[in-house]
């Protein structure tokens, strides 16, 4: 059984940018329900864990990580082998509920960039969009949020052919303390080099480093958002000198400052 979403809720969707994707996840459901029974049965055989992007079994021989990503309490984490192929601030206002946050801050991939990197156990699917399916263990229609299961920390959004991963929730030194912490952990690997194999999937982050050394905290360049989207319906102003778009991108431009 599944949950209605309330009307002002479904009213709210219908201007944002889940619009297409809740349409066509309508559609599907509408399909797959005719014959539901029939599905049912397939699905039991389909290991969705050993899809992209969790790769559960698979081999890391020829894995490299760029990226770690984990929630709050470590349960879960992702790792990713390149850069994001661009990243965008949301100030949509399921974007703001969802996250309890003034916006989502979003870094696009494609699905064969990432893989598990914990125990599935703890993984939580959330399909926000349309009609409610209650936070899952197992994936509920896509477009979905997922999450870990015991601290709720949000790590991505996964779509038909990408997933939006969230910045915040990637590793990468905060402060100077850290940076001096993280070069002298590597420093350390470095010197031993049965080390360096037992961790070769261990966070890099070369996309932030020179000669395998942090060289400042702070986000990385390759996550900074190239513009935000839903900006009027902002919780703060955003003086950071980026395109603003009134709603979905290339729609209408707006200032810093302007409603
Ligand atoms: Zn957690
Ligand atoms: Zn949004």
């Amino acid at each position: 059984m599944s949950t209605a979403r309330p009307d002002v809720k479904r009213v709210r969707s219908d201007q944002d940018h889940s619009k297409k994707s809740t349409k066509d996840n309508e559609d599907k459901r509408q399909k797959s329900e005719s014959k539901d029974d029939e599905e049912k049965e397939e699905n039991k055989d389909v290991d969705w864990l050993n899809e992209q992007p969790f790769r559960a079994n698979e081999s890391w021989e020829s894995w490299t990580t760029v990226w770690r990503q984990s929630c709050w309490c470590g349960k879960v984490a992702f790792v990713y082998n390149a850069d994001p192929l661009q990243a965008k601030i949301c100030h949509c206002e399921d974007c703001q509920r969802l996250h309890g946050a003034p916006f989502q801050h979003a870094a696009v991939f494609k699905k064969e960039m990432v893989r598990l990197d914990s125990d599935p156990e703890w993984l939580g699917f959330l399909s926000a969009h349309g009609e409610v399916h209650p936070l899952s263990k197992t994936p509920t229609p896509i477009p979905h949020k997922i999450s870990c299961r015991a601290c709720g920390s949000p790590l991505m959004d996964q779509g038909n052919n990408m997933i939006m991963a969230f910045p915040p929730t990637f590793e990468w030194p905060r402060t100077n303390k850290e940076v001096e912490e993280g070069n002298s952990k590597a420093g350390d690997k470095d010197a031993g080099e049965q080390e360096k194999k037992e961790d070769s999937h261990a966070a890099g982050g070369e996309g932030h480093k020179r000669n395998g050394k942090w060289e400042r905290p702070g986000l990385p360049d390759v996550f900074k958002p190239q513009c935000h989207i839903f900006y009027e319906r902002r919780v703060v102003d955003v003086a950071d000198g980026l395109v603003k778009w009134r709603g979905h991108k290339d729609t209408e431009k707006m200032e810093d400052n302007q409603r």
